[in-house]
């Protein structure tokens, strides 16, 4: 008898795709819902803008939302 390393039961490995694959969906409905919206104006031009906030400057990757005011912030601001 050889004693090896003791491999998980198939169980296991089927499990775990699984799960993810549930949350990956769970993830593109709520993409869904919430995107149609804002999301494509938060995708403007900020970058150059100033955070109406913190005063920085908005780079490019960032994600802005629009203030009231019609300037742009930082969707999360360092401030
Ligand atoms: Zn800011």
């Amino acid at each position: 008898m050889t004693e090896g390393p003791t491999s998980p039961p198939e169980d296991y490995d089927l499990r775990n795709p699984n799960e993810e694959e549930g949350r990956r969906l769970e993830e593109a409905v709520e993409h869904e819902t919430y995107g149609e919206t804002d999301f494509e104006e938060n995708e403007l031009h900020a970058d150059g803008q100033m955070c109406a906030r913190c005063g920085r400057a908005i780079a490019p990757g960032d994600e802005v939302r629009r203030t009231a005011s019609g300037g742009y912030q930082h969707e999360v601001c360092p401030a």
